[in-house]
């Protein structure tokens, strides 16, 4: 083809696209919808008494090849129990200026604790409020729930949560509420960062 022919080609795509019929997007004052499993925001999921799922394996800080998880583990007690078992996540960051929505992390949770949701308004102005926290990242506390820590349902071990066995707090677990506690299942500080959260490690 000549060389000089290629202008009139590049125009007439421009040409061609002025009659194709304009798909207009209301955003933000109509979200749009996504997919079903649309990877967006993680969720760190409970169990239905209220419990967290986490154990703080750290198999999803391994999975990630973006380097974009931090996990701490800690011994759950009898005193303060967050999960079913022996450890739970203490600490839980995912920094949304690397992580790419693979979905890696939640392939490789042994307990489905971390799932992701279909919110993808997540724009903001500082880097700081880009690494979620545990408490940013945790599931709300349905009907049923009972704000950890609180000792396991009565007579049941952890085998009995993976078996689907428990299904609601018993009221037991209500009265063993720490008041200091706040209703995210974070632990209540004074201390907040530059984001407002309470003040935690951040990965670097
Ligand atoms: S979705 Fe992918 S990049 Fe993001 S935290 Fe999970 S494994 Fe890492
Ligand atoms: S979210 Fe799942 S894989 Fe990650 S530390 Fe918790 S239990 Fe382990």
């Amino acid at each position: 083809m000549l060389d000089f022919l290629n202008p009139i080609k590049g125009f007439g795509v421009t040409f061609g696209t002025m009659f194709r019929k304009k798909t207009t997007e209301f955003y933000p004052e109509e979200k749009k919808q996504v997919a079903p499993r649309y990877h967006g925001r993680h969720q760190l999921n409970r169990h239905p008494d209220g419990l967290e799922k986490c154990i703080g394996c750290e198999l999803c800080a391994w999975a990630c090849p973006a380097d974009a998880i931090y996990v701490e583990g800690a011994d759950n007690t009898e005193e303060e129990r967050y999960s079913p078992g022996e450890r739970y996540g203490r600490v839980y960051q995912i920094n949304y200026l690397r992580c790419i929505f693979c979905g890696l992390c939640i392939e490789a949770c042994p307990t489905r604790a971390l799932t992701m949701t279909n919110e993808y308004e997540m724009a903001d102005d500082t880097r700081e409020k880009l690494i979620y926290e545990k408490q940013d990242l945790l599931g709300p506390l349905t009907e049923g729930m009972a704000v950890p820590p609180h000792p396991m349902y009565p007579g049941t071990t952890e085998k009995d949560y993976y078996l689907g066995e428990v299904t609601e707090a018993d009221p037991s677990q209500f009265t063993e509420v720490d008041s200091d506690t706040d209703p995210e299942g974070a632990e209540a500080t004074d201390e907040v960062d530059a984001t407002g959260r309470p003040a935690a490690e951040v990965i670097e």
